[in-house]
């Protein structure tokens, strides 16, 4: 038997095992900034399994360690979850883990509890199979994704100095190969008026109806944004409008846009901006306020890490020698050669690689339709054939 012989045989065996640590996981919720405990349910997990160093970062992300090679690579799945939700949407309690049709179910089952379960049991293997002797391998578990992708990589690469060549994301992929997603910001938009008795409204300048021009623009700014053969188009919506004014018989003195726009490749925050801008002042109002919004929420440690909500896209070229090792370890475990795609969704890699420029590629178990869904469910299969190739991977870059 060949070593990916063993590694596939070795990942079956531990599917029961790796399924039940996964229901550890969804039976501990861990909403974002709310993480604490499940992060002590991994650490036993990851000292049963015999990892090498367990530590826990300052915004209480955990960081296992297996080896100590002179190259770095590591492993990431969030350990967040969103909430469940309105509960008679679900067959079964969210939060009480069942096994049904080949399949776990409960939430971040999918999204994305299953690859950490997944992750851990492969660190596991590649201690129990000899496969690593040239990687610092670090498996992280991070919190606040859900609510800000990617905060937790920038504290990881600028405060914790964790240094990776490359780093695979766990986050659902249908057990494909995906190497890139659109970016996406959060940008608002503000317009003033002047308020007045709203018997009388010539006498004051209503900011409702300029923003509304604005709104407008935007809608056409959307059909305008480019495309791209791999990630798709470009998008800007609305998605939320406010106004102020001293009274409800008063003449609108302020109003503002919320806007979500997803970047596809090529497109920038400057380049974003710009073209709302352009879009105000289309509508008229060149003057009008438009800046990127900020995330500044404490974690569960009490740490207030700022960051802008300017998300970058990022593409791993198809020619990356990394996406060439692991479609070898893919094939070689999984039997066939993998479909090479991309999330609809982001992920922590806005930062890893799109701020920093780390290759990143994902695989996860799970398929992301279920992400954030009720009867959110992982297939069995999926947990043990995602183990087997996060340990193939590291085979196949040691040479084996
Ligand atoms: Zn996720």
């Amino acid at each position: 038997m060949n070593t990916y012989q063993r590694i596939q045989q070795r990942a079956k065996e531990l599917e029961n095992e790796t399924a039940r640590f996964l229901g550890d996981l969804v039976s501990t919720p861990s909403f974002s900034s709310k993480e604490e405990a499940v992060i002590r349910v991994i650490r036993r997990e990851m000292e049963k399994v015999g990892f090498d160093e367990i530590r826990i970062d300052g915004l209480g992300s955990i960081i296992g360690r297996v080896g100590n090679g002179p190259r770095v690579i590591a492993f990431d799945g969030h350990i967040d979850t969103v909430y469940a939700g309105d509960l008679s949407q679900w067959s079964s309690d969210p939060f009480k883990p069942k096994i049904a049709e080949g399949k776990i179910w409960g939430r971040g089952t999918v999204d994305q509890k299953g690859g950490m379960a997944s992750m851990v049991y492969a660190a596991k293997l590649i201690k129990e199979l000899g496969l690593n002797e040239q990687f610092t391998i670090y498996f992280t578990g991070t919190v606040m994704e859900e609510d800000c992708d990617g905060l937790c990589w920038l504290y990881l690469l600028r405060e914790e100095k964790l240094k990776p060549e490359f780093v695979v994301i766990t986050e659902p992929t249908n057990l494909n190969l995906y190497r890139g997603h659109r970016g996406r910001m959060e940008i608002r938009v503000e317009v003033k008026g002047r308020s007045c008795h709203g018997s009388a409204p010539e006498r004051g300048d209503n900011a409702i109806y300029k923003i509304a021009r604005v709104a407008l623009e935007v809608e056409k700014l959307n059909t305008r944004l480019r495309n791209d053969a791999f990630l798709g188009k470009g998008t800007v919506t609305v998605t939320e409008v406010r106004s102020s004014s001293p009274s409800l018989c008063a003449v609108a003195d302020g109003a503002g846009l919320h806007l979500d726009r997803r970047l596809t490749f090529g497109e920038t925050k400057e380049s974003a901006l710009a073209e709302v801008r352009d879009a105000a002042a289309r509508a008229g109002y060149p003057d009008a306020k438009v800046f990127v919004l900020n995330y500044a929420e404490p974690a569960y440690t009490g740490k207030v890490y700022p960051m802008e909500k300017y998300y970058p896209t990022w593409v791993l070229p198809e020619n990356s020698p990394y996406l060439q090792d692991a479609t070898t370890a893919y094939s070689a475990v999984i039997g066939k050669a993998p479909l090479v795609d991309k999330w609809t969704f982001s992920t922590n890699a806005i930062a890893i690689a799109g701020m920093h420029g780390i290759p990143c590629l994902g695989l996860g178990p799970g398929n992301e339709i279920y992400a954030h869904a009720p009867n959110e469910a992982c297939p069995l299969e999926h947990l043990s054939g995602a183990t087997a190739f996060y340990a193939a991977l590291v085979a196949r870059m040691n040479g084996k």
